[in-house]
């Protein structure tokens, strides 16, 4: 977690726990270490400035700066080393929506929870009232039952955990 402010990752580390979700962050250079892993992850990002959307549907422009979570999954070939690799690359043709985020992110980090489900990460999470939906229809058009994989800290993060700067 080298690059990686440690009093937002500290904060973020205690509200995921907080909604049931431990584990150790990884960072670009721990993904060797992955192997042939499939399954969940979360993904950390941090917004330094705006990031344009300019998905049409989403009726936004941008996403303000500060603290990012996203759920997804990895079962494909290449499983969650090849996934995450993908998601800490910049250069990148811009195909998912996270994508839009990663290519600004000016912090990246990941948890694997491979025997969870992303959908019931993202229900754990909003539910401890820790992050709420960053953005409805983001990040989800293949799930029916989340309005977002993209979730922000929460008011009651914010005051329980502390402000993420
Ligand atoms: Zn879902």
């Amino acid at each position: 977690m080298a690059d990686f402010d440690a009093e937002i990752v500290s904060k973020i580390t205690a509200s995921l726990s907080t909604a049931g979700f431990a584990g150790d962050w990884i960072v670009s250079s721990d993904i060797v270490k992955l192997s042939d892993r499939k399954g969940t992850y979360i993904l950390l990002m941090r917004l330094n400035k705006a990031a344009p959307i300019a998905i049409k549907r989403l009726r936004t422009d941008s996403l303000s700066p500060g603290a990012y979570l996203y759920a997804g999954n990895a079962y494909g070939p290449g499983g969650l080393a090849a996934r995450l690799k993908r998601h800490f690359r910049k250069d990148k043709k811009v195909h998912w929506h996270v994508d839009r985020l990663t290519v600004r992110a000016s912090e990246l980090a990941a948890i694997v929870a491979p025997d969870n489900d992303e959908c019931a990460i993202v229900e754990g999470l909003v539910r401890s009232g820790y992050f709420e939906t960053a953005l409805k229809g983001f990040g989800s058009s293949d799930c029916s039952h989340c309005e977002s994989h993209l979730l922000k800290q929460s008011a009651a993060c914010e005051s329980n955990a502390g402000k993420l700067k």
